[in-house]
């Protein structure tokens, strides 16, 4: 038997269900906020990550997929979609006019991860991102779509984690404090981070391992050094989200895995994940778009992660409803054909129904039924037919009524709409 590789998964059942809710709220939601989708090929050229994600993150050094292709190019299958949405962007000169760009994404990333639970070689992400407009009031605006977003979904217990790593001019004065207070202990540092002091000390502060976390304790913090206008911005965006009811907390280590953030960086936590995790992250990118080799136009943006949403949604929600609850099963020739036009006709007008089309007994068919959990079985026999009726069986509660044909469509909205307002 040949298996799906490693790190990879098939999607069915009732994970795929999820993963459609959440696509579908996401459609909505970004379209309400005014966000139109853009999707991007899963291949990108190499230099389109390593000159957006950085080459001192661990996505360019450790995760990623990538080869030389039969006609000789070097290319990488996405780990990420900032990058190729900024790449698009500007190949389709869309920042030829100053007008702000809302853009969203929906699709599958690659990173060769070690394997742990929940995290995927190929895992999926939604991203919204907006270019042209650098104000906190942006930022705040962006951050809204990402509360409105997940509330929709039902998720209440979010906290809003946030920093600012200031811009490349400001940093300098940042880097020699910390370097000095690195120096001091270095010893008790991880030799990861002896690496990252010398090629991006921030990310030193994003250690997962928990010496590092120790040693850190007293660190220069890094909103100490912020350059006025950068001090502004993040003291704004915290009266905006207090104005918005958007819970948040400071975290000076907060710093992302990825090199381009520019002021604003966040973490969105859930306590529905259990202890202080992260359900998603973002932030702001002005230099991004310049790096990869567009105008001087700012950017702002988040991701969050399909896979662990859905997992989430799981264990919220429980298991997704059917598609098709109720179950239309003929018995013999005639009924047969009968059932496939009143299926038929119930699909026309939108309402779901499955056919049992084996000729197999009765009992077999409510047998298979009640495995695949049908709520409802709608059996139409040769002397149901006779009177124009058919017989309606609860299959979770095992009664059963008598239901005229031509009132079937009706009766199965009826249902319909009471199973989605409960
Ligand atoms: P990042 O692009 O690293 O900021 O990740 C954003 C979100 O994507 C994370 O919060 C995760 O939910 C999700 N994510 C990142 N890597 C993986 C992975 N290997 N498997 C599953 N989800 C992931």
């Amino acid at each position: 038997m040949v298996l799906a590789v490693k790190g990879t998964r098939d999607l069915f059942g009732t994970e795929l269900q999820w993963f459609q809710w959440i696509e579908s709220i996401c459609h909505r939601c970004m379209q309400c906020h005014g966000y139109s989708e853009i999707r991007t090929p899963i291949l990108e050229e190499l230099e389109v990550f390593k000159r957006s994600v950085g080459e001192s993150s661990d996505i360019i050094n450790k995760e990623m997929y990538d080869f030389i292709d039969k006609g000789g190019r070097h290319v990488v299958m996405r780990p990420e979609n900032t990058a190729g949405v900024v790449r698009a962007a500007i190949q389709h000169k869309f920042f030829e006019t100053s007008d702000p760009k809302r853009l969203y994404y929906i699709g599958p990333m690659f990173r060769y991860e070690r394997m742990q639970a929940g995290r995927y070689r190929q895992f999926w992400q939604i991203g919204a991102e907006i270019f042209g407009a650098s104000t906190p009031e942006t930022d705040a605006e962006n951050l809204t779509l990402l509360f409105d977003f997940l509330n929709e979904l039902g998720l209440k217990n979010l906290m809003l984690s946030i920093n600012s790593v200031g811009t490349p001019e400001s940093r300098p004065a940042f880097y020699s404090a910390f370097r000095e207070f690195f120096d001091k202990a270095e010893s008790q540092f991880c030799s990861d981070c002896h690496r990252r002091i010398l090629e991006n000390p921030l990310r030193v502060l994003d250690c997962k391992v928990p010496k590092c976390q120790v040693a850190l304790e007293g660190h220069p913090i890094i909103t100490d050094f912020l350059d006025e206008e950068s001090c502004k911005h993040h003291e704004r965006l915290k009266d905006l989200l207090t104005a918005l009811h958007i819970p948040f907390a400071e975290n000076s280590r907060l710093v992302r895995g990825l090199d381009y953030y520019t002021r604003t960086a966040f973490e969105v936590l859930s306590s529905d994940l259990g202890a202080q995790s992260a359900l998603l992250g973002g932030g702001r990118y002005d230099g991004l778009v310049k790096q990869l080799g567009g105008p001087d136009v700012p950017g702002f943006g988040w991701a969050i992660g399909l896979d662990r949403l859905a997992m989430l949604m799981q264990t919220i929600h429980g298991d997704a409803q059917r598609n098709t609850p109720t179950i239309l099963i003929p018995m013999g020739e005639t009924a047969a054909t009968k059932a496939i036009v009143l299926a038929k006709e119930l699909w026309k007008a939108g309402i779901p129904i499955q056919l049992e089309t084996r000729n197999v007994p009765l009992k077999k068919a409510l047998q298979t039924a009640n495995r695949q959990g049908f709520q409802l079985a709608l059996i139409l026999g040769d002397s149901e037919i006779e009177q124009g009726v058919l017989t309606a069986k609860d299959l979770t509660k095992g009664s059963q009524e008598t239901w005229n044909l031509d009132t079937v469509a009706e009766k199965l909205k009826a249902i319909l709409q009471l199973a989605y307002t409960d």
